[in-house]
């Protein structure tokens, strides 16, 4: 009885992430890599990302 429907993460501090809901990973399926005592998620995305083409650079 293993149960395995949930995401391997089920908590997540980096509420930059576009997937980061309430702490809460949303993305499904991650990649993380691990180095030590350390995970880093590889699916990490900005959540800013969709508002980030160009409007930052007006005056060039
Ligand atoms: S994709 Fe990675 S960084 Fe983003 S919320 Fe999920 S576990 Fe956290």
């Amino acid at each position: 009885m293993n149960d395995d429907t949930q995401s391997m993460v089920s908590r997540c501090d980096a509420t930059t992430c576009r997937f980061n809901e309430d702490m809460n990973c949303t993305a499904g399926q991650i990649e993380v890599s691990m180095s030590g005592q350390t995970a880093q998620c590889l699916t990490f995305a900005p959540a800013d990302a969709m508002n980030e083409s160009q409007s930052a650079r007006a005056d060039n």
